[in-house]
């Protein structure tokens, strides 16, 4: 193995490499296009690709691609090859500026929500040159934005970088109110916390569910699941430490921060975390990461199963995002700092994270929302669906103090004056270990916990950002034209707390009384995907990322049809399986074992002596009775599949599928459980949750 820091992002056209092979003055138009988003001329793109290719051939690259991020949620390419022919019959490798700046994939079969007709098919994809250029399976891949031809977005890349745009413009009015002239640009900086489950690839062909679904969609509770607790940061069987030391490879040399890794609570699940970086590279990393350890896990005969919720009655695997703001000059915007200055701007900044939570709290329930995720989230495992916020007690002690106009006394006893030039100096609270918060402060930083492992890590950033960012121009807008800023700052400050206070909480977050409280203090409490999408269209969610060039409306609508159409048919596919299995596997364990019982009865009962054929009946009458409610079960659910098709809006018809199709899949599985626990091994046709659990 090469040393690490040689491998370190070897397969990555990063800012050495261009510094190496690019004339000065081109490196230096390039560097300002990533850093500023200026225009790039095309003779400065001509000679970026050519250094490009000739740097990626050298690797043994033949193709290249524009790599981007469509609704799909997975990420998408068309290689091209390099090669130009010369006219006598040979080739040379050729790469153009045009080529590396813009393509034109088909853009017709990607969801669009009605954006783009078909007729129009053609999407252009356009290079973000904030995101370097990495070679993947031998293709030199470069991350493009993905729009429709009449420059709507069509992806999760664009959005983002809007959003961040957007945060840039408001944090800096923020900055600028406290003197500070240093800070060119002001980004959002994400850590996110990566969680899996591997089983071997055996088990998994054989579960049809997981193969089309990555969930199971029946399984009775193995005899031992997660109750004692032994897995969560446990040793690490050697199979998998050689599947993470390879994956840590392979993201190391596409330059990806692969930092930790560890067992998860759930038998089989385990959890990989990289160092926090710029929001943008973050999104991109992740999605790299999630295909790394799918193909990885394949070179190790296993399966990475990244679905919200693979098995039931075991914990689900979500993704921590640890978000923050930072400037270009390297200060964390949410560290508390030390000096009483720093903390005036802080805790502005702080109250207009709280404020933004709490104006715009069904938008970032949007973002986790999924039909895998509606599994998880409240399931006491995962935060429950109602946002709110973990402040630690400190913190909430100094706002409190603050909003009463009283003294904070801090942990020596002194007494401290509340005012702008004087506010209390605090310790990073080092003491969260409340993991039952959707919205966590963790020192110097927020952790959003309601995502889920599958997911691309744009969607809460995009509205991470941009609810701040509305939050900041609205103090900005205030403070601008104050002329006692001290005392404006104050009040400010203070009645912010007053009014939004109602989001923050601290305690249990997994218990019944957090909902009824949360109901008292008026906090949404949107149970699943379909009672919470509605809100992304609302007019306060059209206006807010309008005002901020983030979405225009009509990518707004046509986002909402995308996901509610993801839901159904999730649903639908999750339904049509389970009948399909039942059909093909089910009955038939139903019928064999049955038949077998009744053979043996009948057996005993010809012979002529008297013998107990107790258990024989015992387990004849049970069976039958539970075959009989699996056919009518499996009725009704074709049944209601089949209805389905009367509906053609897409809310009514996701409505229908979560309100009758679910709760008739739930019935169905409730007695597959139960024919799986009473069937012998030989007889059952699917592995069971103790050996796909166990498998590796
Ligand atoms: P824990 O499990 O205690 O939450 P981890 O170490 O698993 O902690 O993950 C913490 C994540 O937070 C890491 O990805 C880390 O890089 C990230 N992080 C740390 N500081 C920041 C920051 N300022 N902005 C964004 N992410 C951060
Ligand atoms: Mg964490």
């Amino acid at each position: 193995m090469k040393r690490l820091p040689e491998m370190f992002g070897s397969n990555v056209f990063n800012d050495e490499v261009m510094r190496e092979r690019l004339p000065k003055d081109i490196y230096k138009a390039l560097k300002k296009t990533m850093e500023k988003g200026t225009h790039l001329e095309v003779d400065v793109a001509n000679v970026v690709a050519n250094a490009m290719k000739d740097w990626a051939v050298e690797k043994g690259v033949t193709h290249y691609t524009h790599w981007f991020q469509p609704m799909t949620g997975v990420t998408a390419q068309k290689n091209e090859s390099f090669i130009t022919p010369t006219g006598n019959g040979k080739v040379i490798m050729e790469f153009a500026g045009k080529e590396l700046v813009k393509g034109e994939p088909d853009a017709s079969s990607f969801p669009s929500g009605g954006l783009r007709a078909t007729f129009e098919a053609r999407g252009y994809t356009a290079w973000d040159p904030s995101s370097y250029a990495f070679i993947k399976d031998n293709v030199l891949c470069i991350p493009t934005a993905f729009c429709s031809y009449s420059g709507d977005a069509l992806d999760k890349k664009t959005p983002l970088l809007r959003s961040m745009e957007a945060l840039n413009k408001q944090a800096l009015r923020i900055l600028r109110l406290f003197g500070n002239e240093d800070a060119k640009r002001v980004i959002s900086t994400v850590g996110p916390e990566q969680e899996y489950f591997l089983i071997d690839k055996s088990v998994y062909e054989k579960r049809p569910d997981l193969i089309y679904t990555g969930r199971t969609l029946f399984g009775a509770k193995p005899p031992k699941g997660q109750e004692m607790e032994d897995h969560y940061f446990g040793k690490i069987k050697p199979r998998v430490a050689a599947y993470m030391q390879e994956l840590d490879e392979e993201l190391w040399k596409l330059g990806v921060l692969a930092k930790t890794k560890h067992n998860e609570v759930a038998p089989a699940q385990h959890e990989l975390a990289p160092i926090f970086t710029t929001a943008n590279i973050a999104a991109d990393h992740n999605q790299l990461t999630m295909e790394l350890m799918k193909n990885v896990a394949s070179r190790h005969d296993m399966v990475c199963l990244l679905h919200e919720k693979p098995f039931a009655g075991i914990n689900g695997s979500g993704k921590h995002i640890n978000w923050s703001i930072s400037t270009d000059t390297g200060i964390n915007l949410l560290d508390p700092g030390i000096t009483p200055s720093q903390n005036a701007q802080f805790l502005l900044i702080l109250v207009a994270v709280i404020k933004a939570l709490d104006d715009y709290q069904e938008l970032l329930r949007v973002s986790a929302a999924s039909a895998g995720n509606d599994h998880r989230l409240g399931a006491s495992e995962a935060p429950p669906a109602i946002i709110s916020i973990f402040l630690g007690e400190e913190l909430t002690a100094i706002l409190d103090a603050i909003e009463t106009g009283k003294c904070y006394q801090d942990k020596e006893k002194d007494f401290m004056e509340i005012g702008a030039s004087v506010l209390p100096h605090f310790q990073k609270d080092s003491t969260d270990r409340n993991r039952t918060s959707p919205f966590a402060f963790t020192g110097n930083r927020f952790e959003f916990r309601m995502l889920g492992s599958n997911f691309s890590i744009s969607g809460p950033n995009i509205v991470l950002n941009t609810i701040v960012a509305e939050i900041f121009s609205q103090f900005a807008d205030v403070l601008e034209k104050s002329n006692d800023f001290q005392e404006d700052l104050n009040k400010l400050i203070q009645s912010t707390i007053k009014n939004h206070k109602r989001i923050i909480f601290n305690g249990n977050g997994y218990e019944d009384e957090w909902t009824k409280e949360a109901e008292r203090r008026g906090l949404a409490n949107l149970k699943t995907t379909v009672d919470a999408l509605p809100s992304f269209v609302s007019d306060k969610s059209i206006e807010l990322f309008t005002k901020h060039h983030v979405f225009t409306e009509s990518e707004i609508h046509s986002r909402y049809e995308i996901l509610l159409e993801n839901y159904y048919k999730t649903v639908q596919i999750e339904a049509l399986t389970l009948i399909d299995m039942i059909k093909k596997g089910v009955i038939d364990s139903v019928l064999s074992f049955q038949g077998e019982l009744v053979d043996v009865w009948t057996k005993k009962k010809s012979l002529d002596l008297e013998v107990s054929k107790d258990m024989e009946e015992k387990m004849i009458s049970s069976i039958s009775s539970l075959s009989s409610k699996l056919s009518q079960y499996l009725e009704d659910l074709e049944k209601s599949v089949q209805n389905a098709k009367s509906y053609s809006d897409a809310l009514e018809t996701a409505e229908y599928f979560k309100d009758v199709v679910i709760p008739n899949m739930i019935k169905l599985r409730d007695v597959v459980d139960e024919l799986e626990s009473l069937i012998p091994s030989k007889y059952w046709n699917y592995p069971t949750y103790g050996e796909l659990l166990n498998s590796v």
